[in-house]
């Protein structure tokens, strides 16, 4: 049913030293006007490459930093950006390229920030480092760049080839696989929240998702990889109920899950939870999800729309409210899968879930952390969240 030997076969030659250039065919903002939020949907085009995949992957890709940043870090640096540098494999680039594909410069580590206090010996930065400072260092980081280092603590640098000692590698960033090859084997759909903010007096946008939102419109291409998720998978018995808990872009897999389904690769009950801020602006998908629901791919929906009402509901609080029921699918036997928000989410759905099972099974509490380290080892309780 699942190809898994194929796809890790055949995805072999594309990885995140070698990405394959993938076309963007699609990319149309999901959330409707209004919206404290920016997601879009992201078709790519896998081409000939053979790339394969299974719902539940996510895709590597490989972000550039815009040319603006780019070049005002050059001309603070005094260098012309046609200096000669190696990359992080050894192969020689120029600096201009160099500061565009391998460095990170759009957000601040604290590896860079104490390097460049040795460096430029400003007592701000030593102040810093100081024990017990950890709160402010960290303050300090959020929602700084490279160039806003650059511009409190000017220093002169020597050889370009330092900057390879002083920035991290610009990481590829991962984005949940929407999309089911068993329905579309040509593309890689995504679904992704673009990251803007303001700080310090100018407007940011994060790395990876400010460049899929602002500079990469339909027709031009991305380095991308795909990063399988073996902990991810839909079960293996195609009646296994399936409960599917994914708020925001944490939704993204369920998608996948649901074409595949749609496809006829198993017959599993689906019940999805999702919850956003307001239904008519952040129902991502609505169409599809209604659709799925009509005609039964989708067995059950429960939303939660947080703003919509004077109190805050999310996901949880249904959770809570279908307790009941969602005992009834555990008891036989469902898998209960999480995606999207690591901090607070997870954790808050995780205490719904060990409270439905605590109070619907009469056993109490503990039997109910019993129950979970039982789903733990049976793979039935599956996270990926961020
Ligand atoms: C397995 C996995 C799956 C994922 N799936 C998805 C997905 O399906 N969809 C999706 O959208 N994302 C997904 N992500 C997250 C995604 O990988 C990126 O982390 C996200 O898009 C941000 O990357 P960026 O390069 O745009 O932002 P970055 O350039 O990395 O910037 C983010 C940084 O900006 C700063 N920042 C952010 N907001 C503020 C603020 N308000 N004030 C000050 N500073 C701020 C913080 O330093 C933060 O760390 C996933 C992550 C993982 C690990």
């Amino acid at each position: 049913m699942q190809t898994e030997a194929t796809a890790t076969l055949e995805s072999i030659v594309f990885d995140r030293k070698h990405p394959y250039s993938a076309a963007v065919l699609d990319n149309h903002v999901l959330t409707g006007s209004g919206s404290e939020k920016e997601t879009r949907h992201i078709a790519l085009s896998l081409g000939d490459s053979g790339i394969t995949y299974l719902p539940g992957d996510s895709a590597g890709i490989l972000p550039s930093n815009p040319s603006v940043a780019v070049e005002e870090v050059l001309r603070r640096l005094s260098f012309r950006g046609d200096e000669p540098v190696k990359d992080f494999y050894g192969e020689l680039t120029d600096l201009r390229a160099a500061l565009t594909s391998w460095l990170m410069i759009g957000k601040l580590s604290g590896t860079t920030l104490r390097a460049w206090a040795a460096h430029s010996q400003h007592p701000d930065l030593a102040l810093l480092l100081q024990p017990g400072s950890k709160d402010k260092l960290d303050a300090y980081l959020w929602g700084r760049e490279f160039l806003d280092l650059l511009e409190h603590a000017p220093a002169k640098v020597e050889d370009p080839q330092q900057l390879f000692k002083l920035l991290p590698r610009l990481a590829p960033r991962l984005y949940s696989i929407s999309s089911s090859q068993a329905l579309r084997p040509d593309t890689v759909d995504l679904t992704v929240r673009v990251v803007r903010y303001e700080s310090y007096g100018r407007t940011r946008l994060g790395v990876c998702s400010g460049q899929l939102g602002e500079r990469t419109p339909v027709g031009c291409t991305m380095p991308v990889f795909i990063h399988s998720n073996k902990l991810f998978r839909l079960p293996d018995s195609p009646d296994a109920p399936v409960i599917m808990v994914g708020p925001g872009t944490g939704v993204a897999p369920f998608r996948a899950y649901l074409q595949h389904k749609q496809a006829g690769r198993g017959r599993w009950p689906m019940w999805l939870f999702f919850g956003d801020q307001r239904y008519a602006q952040d129902f991502l998908y609505r169409d599809e999800f209604e659709a799925w629901l009509a005609d039964g791919t989708l067995n059950r929906l429960d939303t939660a729309f947080s703003r919509d009402q004077a109190f805050k509901v999310y996901v949880q609080d249904r959770i809570r409210e279908q307790s009941a029921e969602l005992w009834r699918w555990l008891d036989q036997g469902a898998y209960f899968y999480v995606c999207g928000d690591s901090q607070r989410m997870a954790p808050d759905v995780e205490k719904a879930l060990l409270d439905a099972v605590a109070t619907h099974s009469g056993c109490g509490p503990e039997y109910a952390q019993e129950f979970l380290a039982d789903m733990k080892k049976q793979k039935r309780y599956l996270r990926d969240v961020y």
